[in-house]
């Protein structure tokens, strides 16, 4: 191969920008597929809930050849990254496996805080950036705005950006020949010691797990004792080869070539994103810088509404950690929903989209009790005990506060770009979740004016519902991104629900004092309406320790649902019986309260 003809690049836009539309483009321009292969719809988002969400989760490539202006033909790798935050790791080795990226923004929408934050890692990856304005064809577009918004808040020279729209096929060779023309081929010694990055990796039920790669000195061959220096494992190739987005095979994948091979592996867990691949017998003296371990940051307990479901709830963990090992899982036992499992997610996205396959995919009715961050809690030694810390991921098994003492909880450093007329409301909603202003700037100029915000914040008040309350407030006009910042000392407390005098473990969360008694009001308010009345009178308390913080009560009920009906219409009726039966198994019985599933999440939500 001649690297003088390879162009690795991917493409960083915020969400709904266009990435896919593009992509998809980019494949049927260059003949990947042949049109009626391409009316599947988005070729790169192949999982149904990524085409429902519009969102990458796994990271896709493919190989296109496309013949330039100086008439040679050109292998285009392009890598799909994640697009979104939870999955922030994943998409620094997808730009690390690349040269350069295509930028893409929406011409009527502009600059978002996420194409920002992409942005500034591909730089970081000394990326040779060429931006795209996409979407031309809309009539709200304004692409000598985006051009200049380019310039201004990302400080890139926009003077050649493509104008283009992959919805109409505008600008798509322009695209393709920018690519050979501004991005650099990669460099690599293929006579060196085989070192490859592990960019992705999926399991496929015929092939086993296979294994995205991108060869950065040496060649990769069927048949090769292979090593993976972070796990420390060796593996055969049976496998080498490429996507168009078809799977093809090749004999080899030499320095500077991205592709995949298949080593007869059962797990994705054992293929460490970031790893560092090498030659068993003619080794790597070094492996990539950047390899990190990825851990999970919110945890949550997942419980069957029907006890029985508990194996079936078991395997479908099972099944779906085949093909992601950043979630992780453990029995758990609760007094109240019986047995379960403690699941780890990246966040809460990662969380949703988990829970939303256990439902849809396996067809499992399941509890999600309140998702609680990591808290690193200090306690005191006792007679028996030193002194020691423990990292607490269940608000259910807190120390008793005597012995703690100080508790650490993670924070985030968050960028937020909103309209000024939003800018009020963001502040406030960022001051109410204990948010410390770094920093508030304006970018662009005339009616594009934009406030970017910077502030630090706690992780554990951004969880629950922090993204969707920004997104009411803007209007959907405010981006929001964030990263992780490490620990720091808060004056937190365990909050415990009781309905009907009982407490439900499921709802206890831990909190800032300074705001419990706040979320506990709203806590038993969302309750109330939640729950549907009983025969007697339910109280509903938020207490700390023993002392109760809130307290709402549920009034009795006497009437039967088909008591409306006059006993007329037996259609009705017997309808109405049967959407009460239906109802009734989503509940769990606390004591003699039913509580119905919905309102485990729903009660989390904060005011
Ligand atoms: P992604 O989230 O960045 O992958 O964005 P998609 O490719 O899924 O596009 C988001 C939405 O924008 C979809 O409804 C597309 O049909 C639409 N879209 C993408 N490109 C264009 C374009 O050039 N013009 C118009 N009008 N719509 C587009
Ligand atoms: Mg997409």
């Amino acid at each position: 191969t001649d690297l003088s003809k390879i162009r690795n690049f991917s493409i960083i836009a915020h969400i709904d920008h266009g990435k896919s539309t593009l992509a998809d483009r980019l494949i049927q321009r260059t003949g990947g597929l042949t049109d009626r292969e391409m009316t599947h719809g988005q070729m790169l988002d192949n999982m149904e809930i990524e085409q429902e969400r519009g969102i990458t989760i796994k990271a896709q490539t493919v190989r296109l050849d496309w013949k330039a202006a100086d008439g040679d033909t050109y292998t285009l790798n392009l890598m799909d990254t994640p697009g979104h935050v939870d999955f922030a790791y994943e998409v620094s080795r997808s730009l690390a496996a690349c040269e350069g990226a295509l930028l893409v923004v929406d011409a009527a929408q502009g600059v978002e805080a996420q194409t920002l934050a992409n942005v500034y890692q591909s730089i970081e990856h000394d990326h040779e950036i060429v931006p795209v304005i996409n979407k031309i064809d809309l009539p709200a577009a304004e692409p000598e705005r985006v051009r200049e918004e380019i310039e201004e808040i990302i400080g890139l020279d926009a003077s050649e950006a493509v104008l283009a729209s992959a919805k109409s096929g505008i600008g798509i060779d322009e695209i393709l020949q920018a690519i050979v023309d501004k991005i650099p081929a990669p460099k690599g010694d293929r006579d060196a010691p085989l070192k490859a990055m592990l960019v992705d990796s999926w399991y496929d039920p015929y092939l086993g797990v296979v294994i995205l790669v991108r060869v950065i000195e040496g060649v990769l061959k069927k048949g090769q004792n292979i090593r993976f220096m972070a796990a420390g494992t060796q593996h055969l190739v049976d496998r080498v080869g490429c996507f168009t987005p078809k799977r093809i095979e090749l004999p080899e994948l030499a320095a500077g070539e991205i592709g995949f091979i298949t080593a007869q592996i059962k797990e994705v867990a054992q293929t460490a994103v970031g790893d560092t691949i090498t030659d068993v017998k003619r080794p790597t003296a070094e492996a990539l810088p950047g390899f990190k371990e990825v851990q999970p940051v919110v945890f949550c307990g997942l419980f069957p509404v029907d006890a029985a479901e508990f194996e079936k709830l078991r395997d479908s963990l099972y099944k779906l950690r085949l093909n992601d090992a950043s979630f992780s899982f453990e029995m758990e036992t609760s007094a109240a929903l019986g047995f379960g499992f403690r699941c780890g997610f990246l966040g809460l996205l990662h969380l949703e989209i988990i829970q939303e396959r256990l439902t849809r995919e396996y067809d499992l009715d399941l509890i999600t009790t309140a998702p609680s961050v990591v808290y690193k809690i200090h306690l005191s030694h006792t007679k028996n005990e030193d002194a020691k810390d423990i990292d607490l991921h269940n608000p259910a098994d807190m120390p008793d506060p005597n012995r703690i003492v100080s508790i650490e909880e993670p924070w985030i450093a968050a960028t937020i770009y909103t309209p000024d007329e939003y800018l009020g409301a963001i502040l406030k909603l960022c001051q109410d979740r204990r948010g410390i202003q770094k920093e508030l700037t304006y970018v662009g100029h005339g009616a594009s004016t934009r406030a970017q915000l910077k502030y630090e914040l706690p992780l554990n008040e951004v969880v629950f519902d922090f993204y969707d309350r920004l997104k009411s407030i803007s209007k959907g006009y405010a981006s929001f991104d964030y990263e992780q910042i490490g620990t720091r000392e808060g004056d937190l407390v365990k909050m415990s629900i009781l309905v009907n005098e009982e407490p439900v473990d499921a709802l206890s969360m831990i909190v800032h004092r300074g705001t419990a008694e706040q979320r506990g009001r709203g806590m038993c308010e969302r309750l109330k309406e939640l729950i549907p009345r009983h025969m007697f009178k339910v109280p509903i308390q938020a207490a700390i320790g023993g002392k109760v913080i809130a307290r709402e009560t549920i009034a009795a009920l006497r009437k039967d649902v088909t008591a409306k009906c006059y006993g007329g219409d037996a259609t009705r009726k017997r309808k109405l019986l049967e959407k009460q039966k239906k109802g009734k198994a989503r509940m769990r019985e606390y004591g003699s309260v039913s509580i119905p599933q919905e309102a485990f999440i729903a009660a989390l939500r904060m005011g």
